[in-house]
């Protein structure tokens, strides 16, 4: 049996994103045990990163072992039990699993639903927390992966927080690539991923509660429900409270080397030149897109820079763009998911994954596809169009 040697891809589909050299020679690097002293010097750095990136003081910052389903997951058990009610938001895929998650808490989910391709009605936000008695937290995503759309993540925490309810918020796509402020904006619980924006590879869920979360924590009327995920257990091995860290699950010590990287990588670019690069590469592959004469779903003032959802003209073979994609340029790109299946193409401008390089080709690779998939555009457009975005003099 030979070892098994994948081909160099270029990932620009909803995540994994491209993982930078730095990240990748970071994981590389040799095992040492998970409550090794040198490695417990790591942890701290790693919480102070995380809080750098989710622009927070809250204690209880760390990444969670597991992918971006687990961080959903941690945060739904620790904070809702048997009994409460919560209200879910969703405009995608990801907002109908913390419906799931809800359920599967024991509690009562009022969902409210949005059109796939926009972001919250935050007027049904304020309906569904006048007409329900008794909420104890609201949960949305941030950055909807499957669709491409924003949502006001500052307006849908302010109206929470004029109720005291808990915020849970999903900002698995939306760290690194937007503007996200958790304490300015009042987040109780957040979870990220870092395959996405942060390029790392896959398996690692960053969290963070709040204060007040936390003492929800410690008030609860039980035990959480999953050992694995029980914050209180968790923090015994991620903070040494005036005794010694003790083991909970052995961390996936390679794994935390290549987040941290990736993280002392955003840190040294900075996050707020990480947003506004993600912002231009976009705005460059949009100028092309349009040039070619394709549409995006999102409306404009709700659109990802980091996921671009292109509607499919009628007539042509989607599956058959990104099969030639793929199997000729070694460019992943993303179909729809769900409802929006066979209807757009996912570009995914994430992390190591947004440079002008990777708008470049992606823009002649469709160039040259597209027609064979039976799509009328406008040939030799795309490219000038997105260099003037890119290199404007
Ligand atoms: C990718 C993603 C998830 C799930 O992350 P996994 O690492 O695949 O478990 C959750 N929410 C959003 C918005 C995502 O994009």
């Amino acid at each position: 049996m030979p070892s098994f040697n994948p081909p160099i891809r270029v990932l620009m589909g909803p995540g994994p994103s491209d993982i930078h050299p730095r990240v990748l020679a970071a994981m590389a690097r040799p095992c040492i045990g998970h409550l090794d002293p040198v490695f417990q010097a790591l942890m701290e750095d790693m919480k102070d990163l995380l809080r750098y990136a989710f622009r927070t003081k809250n204690r209880l910052t760390m990444p969670a072992s597991g992918p971006g389903s687990v961080g959903m997951e941690t945060c739904f058990v620790n904070l809702v039990e048997p009994g409460d009610t919560v209200i879910v938001c969703q405009n995608g895929v990801f907002g109908g699993r913390m419906k799931e998650n809800v359920e599967r808490c024991g509690a009562t989910c009022v969902l409210i639903a949005d059109e796939w391709g926009k972001g919250v009605d935050i007027a049904k936000v304020k309906k569904a927390i006048a007409d329900n008695a008794k909420v104890k937290a609201i949960a949305f995503v941030h950055a909807e992966t499957s669709t491409g759309a924003r949502s006001d993540a500052e307006a849908i925490c302010k109206l929470a927080q004029e109720k005291g309810i808990l915020t849970i918020v999903d900002a698995v796509t939306s760290l690194g690539g937007i503007p996200l402020e958790v304490d300015a904006w009042g987040i109780d619980a957040i979870y990220s991923g870092s395959q996405k924006c942060l390029s790392c590879a896959p398996g690692l869920s960053p969290v963070s509660f709040s204060a007040r979360a936390e003492q929800v924590i410690k008030q609860r009327n039980r035990k959480v429900q999953s050992w694995f995920m029980d914050m209180s257990l968790v923090m015994n091995y991620w903070e040494a409270q005036g005794g010694a860290r003790t083991y909970h699950h052995t961390a996936p010590v390679n794994g935390l080397y290549g987040l941290h990287e990736s993280l002392v990588m955003l840190k040294e670019e900075g996050l707020e030149n990480s947003w506004a690069r993600h912002k231009k590469n976009h705005l460059a592959l949009r100028a092309g897109i349009e040039a070619m004469g394709l549409e995006f779903l999102v409306a404009e003032n709700e659109r990802l820079p980091q996921l671009n959802s292109i509607k499919v003209p009628a007539g042509v073979d989607e599956a058959l763009v990104r099969k030639r994609l793929l199997a000729d340029y070694n460019l992943e790109i993303g179909a729809g998911l769900g409802a929006l299946a066979g209807k757009v193409l996912r570009i995914g401008l994430m992390g190591a994954s947004s440079t002008p390089n990777h708008v470049t080709l992606c823009l002649s690779a469709l160039e040259s596809v597209l027609p064979m998939a039976g799509a009328k555009i406008k040939a030799g457009v795309a490219l000038p169009a997105a260099r003037a975005v890119l290199f404007p003099n």
